[in-house]
């Protein structure tokens, strides 16, 4: 697992953070320089720019929570049914196995323990959340990066991000959007 000063120290040195973004958690940073160099963004609601001095920049903006110790799953409003990692048949009540997320005083929700089990109506497997297949509508992770206020689909990480994550050693690194 990284320390939490490890990811956002290399963050900082690709260029992805930027300051601490005022008024928010402590986990909350500016967009760096190099955001467009290490995340293809897709949509046209993305602006760039804004003054970075004010660190209020308008645009995208990121979090780096501090690791979990047990991998988590995240979701939003727009997770589909995941799907059971030995037959594939989707689990369309699996919300209703997974407890209420925690939420970080201001943060994020941080998603449901991933090592708790779903148990599959189609072959009768009972298996950990994390192995089950959620496609790109929610995920599964201990380090997190976030990027806010991008749309589903409309952000994805590049080349230079992944093998820079990659060398890292924490991985493998995936990524996933979920809308709150
Ligand atoms: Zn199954």
């Amino acid at each position: 697992m990284l320390a939490p000063a490890t990811l956002v120290g290399a963050l900082r040195a690709l260029g992805l953070l930027g300051a601490t973004r005022q008024g928010a958690t402590p986990d909350a940073f500016i967009a760096g320089p190099a955001l467009g160099e290490l995340i293809g963004f897709t949509g046209c609601a993305v602006q760039f720019g804004g003054d970075a001095s004010s660190q209020v920049a308008a645009g995208p903006w990121l979090r780096v929570p501090p690791p979990s110790a047990a991998p988590r799953v995240l979701w939003g409003r727009n997770t589909r049914p995941p799907r059971c990692p030995r037959c594939g048949a989707p689990l369309r009540a699996w919300r209703m196995q997974l407890p209420d997320p925690a939420t970080a005083a201001g943060g994020p929700p941080m998603g449901a323990d991933a090592t708790l089990p779903l148990h599959c109506c189609g072959c009768d497997v009972r298996t950990p959340a994390l192995d089950w297949r959620w496609g790109r509508h929610a995920g599964v992770g201990r380090s997190l990066i976030m990027v806010e206020e991008v749309f589903p689909a409309e952000a994805s990480p590049l080349p230079a991000l992944t093998s820079a994550l990659a060398d890292l050693g924490a991985g493998p690194w995936t990524f996933f959007y979920v809308q709150d």
